[in-house]
């Protein structure tokens, strides 16, 4: 089975899509990777729609990805007495460390690190954005406000504080108890929610110790100041544009992508851009022309994945959307202006062999027509490099690891392929001509490219590029 698009799909499971019967058809209308989120549904919910992937990825024979998104430190205010209040714009409205359910002059924010960070000035969003609070007077266990946006708040509702670092731990004890659980289980990727600075995202690290690739969601103005730095930290990057559209003016969103996504590409790592794709399809079996043109710029773009939340989580229309996105990719990929629009960001190889050699294996592979580039990759290192190229022919990576094969489900134009490494030269040539023709890449009297690293089987040692004729 092999896609025809190199933009990977990321589909969120809940609720609407826990069945083994719709995983199915939801990777069948074209989603790579399955998104696990941890904010929603108990571990008995995730472990089973882990297990039917799992079930699946054997029985189609084609790695799945899945990613695990932790909640992080997601601040929510208390209770409330009646369960809801109407804040009025203008009136006094305190904030407490702790206390009984609040009213409409005051609410419980059990955060002690957040009082911490407050002073006069400091502005609190609340519920997504729909109530805005500022500081007027600022403790260690409690906050007076001025209501800024005046609104209904309910129980539970979500804080954001823009523009502050706050001195909070970047997991919370129930992301190490859901880190510990799926990193178990084995997933390919783990997210982390509300990076706010690099130590955040090495923190993350040391607890994963290797059990799958670090994704950091960008959310928080504070990351977007020391992006470089995560990224080096990060394995991939979401853009995760439900909350950065509330940290930030939510005009900054689209040029945020736009440099998140470029320094990604610049870096060679992966880059989802997340949220609100396709949202109308939660309701309706048609998206808006707006959200099909959202969809087609993150593809023109050159992100590796776009990503369905509700719409694929809790949606009426699970596959449908799926089916959506597959199409754009598929409309826009074939549009002419697309690779001129992907080669003018390409950027120069750096000093490595691996980036050396997938250039020129990109090169080559174009001017000869070649019908595809194979990559040989241990660690998934040089399919990450021949991918950081974009090349205008198909991508078919070989490893030997299934981890590998999982995690590049989230690549740009990765078709990988878990297959014992070769023992020489011409075996290495024999498999890779095999595996192009078995999997619908090339015909007899076509040529492919390969790179790969010999002596196998170690890392890091790609320094061969040759050109052979699919017989
Ligand atoms: C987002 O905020 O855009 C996002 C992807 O995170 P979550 O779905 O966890 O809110």
């Amino acid at each position: 089975m092999r896609r025809r698009r190199n933009t990977k799909i990321v589909a969120t499971l809940g609720p609407a899509s826990s069945t083994p019967e719709m995983i199915r058809a939801l990777f069948e209308a074209g989603a790579d990777v399955f998104r696990l989120n941890m904010s929603h549904g108990s571990q008995d919910d995730v472990r089973a729609r882990h297990a039917a992937i799992r079930a699946l990825e054997a029985e189609v024979g084609r790695p799945i990805g899945i990613l695990a998104d932790l909640q992080g430190p997601k601040l929510r205010v208390g209770r409330f007495r009646d369960g809801a209040v109407q804040l009025r714009e203008g009136a006094t409205f305190r904030l407490e460390l702790s206390g009984e359910d609040g009213d409409e002059t005051r609410a419980v924010l059990p955060h002690p690190e957040v009082f911490q960070a407050l002073s006069t000035g400091t502005r609190l969003l609340l519920d997504d954005g729909k109530v805005a609070l500022e500081v007027t007077e600022a403790g260690s266990d409690f906050a007076m406000t001025r209501v800024v946006e005046g609104g209904p708040l309910s129980n539970r509702k979500g804080v954001n504080v823009p523009n502050a670092v706050l001195p909070i731990a970047a997991l919370t004890p129930k992301d190490l108890s859901d880190l510990d659980f799926v990193a178990n289980l084995g997933v390919d990727w783990v997210a982390l929610s509300f990076v706010q600075r690099p130590e955040d995202v090495a923190e993350l690290r040391k607890h994963l110790r290797g059990r799958a690739a670090v994704m950091s969601k960008i959310e928080k103005p504070a990351a977007l100041e020391r992006l470089d730095e995560i990224i080096e930290l990060s394995d991939g990057l979401m853009v995760a544009r439900g909350d950065l559209g509330v940290e930030l003016p939510i005009q900054e969103v689209p040029t945020s992508q736009k440099r998140i996504t470029r320094a990604c590409r610049r870096a060679g790592k992966p880059v989802i851009v997340a949220t609100q794709m396709l949202e109308s399809m939660v309701v309706q079996p048609v998206p808006t022309r707006a959200e099909v043109t959202d969809v087609a710029t993150a593809v023109y773009e050159g992100a590796d994945a776009i990503m369905l939340s509700a719409e694929s989580a809790s949606g009426a229309h699970p596959v449908e959307a799926v089916s959506m996105m597959d199409s754009i990719a598929l409309q826009v990929e074939g549009d002419a202006y697309y690779p001129s629009i992907t080669q003018a960001q390409r950027l120069e190889p750096e000093a490595t062999a691996a980036d050396a050699l997938s250039a020129a294996a990109r090169q080559v592979a174009e001017t000869l027509r070649s019908a595809a580039i194979v990559t040989y990759t241990t660690s998934g290192s040089t399919a990450l490099r021949a991918a950081r190229e974009r090349p205008r022919v198909p991508m078919l990576t070989l490893t030997p690891s299934i981890a590998t094969a999982r995690r590049l489900a989230l690549c740009w134009g990765a078709h990988s392929v878990v297959t014992e490494d070769a023992h020489n030269f011409d075996e290495m040539v024999d498999k890779a001509r095999a595996t192009a023709k078995a999997d619908g890449f090339a015909e007899p009297g076509q040529r492919i490219v390969i790179t790969a690293g010999v002596p196998f089987g170690t890392p890091g040692t790609t320094n061969v590029l040759h050109v052979a004729w699919v017989t």
